[in-house]
């Protein structure tokens, strides 16, 4: 079987199993296999594959057409132009979390504080825009933190890693300019359907969704300086309840919305002086 015969197969398999980008994936676990990058598989198109490769392909597909998220099984996942390792530790990195990103790039903070980190996506890719920047990251999971570091590592970024649950990882009387945050805010009655293969400690965020999320909003103002903003990822469903929970305790408050006009991040900044 040939390169091309082999994608073609697998691309018929992946639209069977009613995953959406077949093409893309098919030719992403191919890659994996054959240790090339996708762009290099057109040239290779009329190579016969190793039964030994045919044979790995067969399996990841197998995999693939089970639900596993192709980002497990090649370990990898592209996020804000970084190429990050992945692992069944960390959830995948969405592509509407790059907004929270692009947000902490313009505040530009000397001091940020990604809350649950997670893979590092959000702390990387900021540490690696803002060389200049101090970053301080979260999580509750020493497996995720191990994922994390070596993202840091693989990209030269330097950050500081604490290992605890939200807030509590911090020392005493720390304050930064910036926390960025993606808690777990999905209802835990969906997150068991949505975790298949990501860890539910992820995405479970208690019964109404909002157990983690009031938790990063009311702990913001005693972490960050005065004038300093929380930006804090949420469900489309959510934005109410996000604003409900921030009224009182910032100066200002607002949900932005994502690419596809969802509503998806709070932005909430602190007092300046209280009053
Ligand atoms: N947006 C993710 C999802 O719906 C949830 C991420 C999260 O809980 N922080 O799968």
């Amino acid at each position: 079987m040939t390169v091309d015969e082999a994608l073609g197969r697998a691309t018929l398999r992946l639209k069977g199993a009613a995953i959406l980008s077949a093409r893309l994936e098919a030719e992403l676990l191919l890659a994996h296999v054959l240790g090339v990058r996708r762009l290099d598989l057109h040239a290779a198109g009329g190579r016969e594959l190793l039964s030994a490769d045919a044979a790995a392909y067969e399996a990841l597909l197998d995999r693939r057409a089970g639900g596993e998220p192709v980002a497990y099984l090649t370990g990898r996942k592209e996020f804000y132009s970084l190429e990050l390792l992945l692992t069944p530790d960390v959830l995948v990195p969405r592509p509407e979390t790059e907004m929270l990103v692009d947000r902490v790039l313009e505040l530009k903070p000397r001091r940020l504080l990604d809350l649950g980190t997670g893979s590092g996506c959000v702390a990387v890719a900021c540490a690696v825009n803002l060389p200049s920047c101090e970053v301080t990251a979260t999580d509750v999971s020493p497996r995720a933190l191990a994922v994390a570091r070596r993202n840091a590592e693989r990209h030269g970024a330097r950050i500081r890693f604490l290992e605890g649950d939200l807030y509590g990882a911090l020392p005493e009387g720390e304050r930064f300019d910036v926390i960025a945050s993606n808690p777990p805010y999905v209802r835990a009655a969906e997150a068991a359907r949505v975790a298949t293969h990501e860890p539910l400690l992820a995405l479970d965020g208690g019964p109404s969704g909002l157990t983690l999320l009031a938790r990063v909003i009311e702990g913001a103002p005693g972490a960050l300086v005065p004038g300093g903003t929380l930006l804090c990822e949420i469900g489309e469903d959510q934005e109410a309840d996000a604003l409900r929970l921030a009224r009182g305790r910032f100066s200002s408050a607002e949900v932005a919305r994502d690419l596809a006009g969802q509503p998806r991040l709070l932005v909430a900044i602190r007092y300046s002086v209280r009053g």
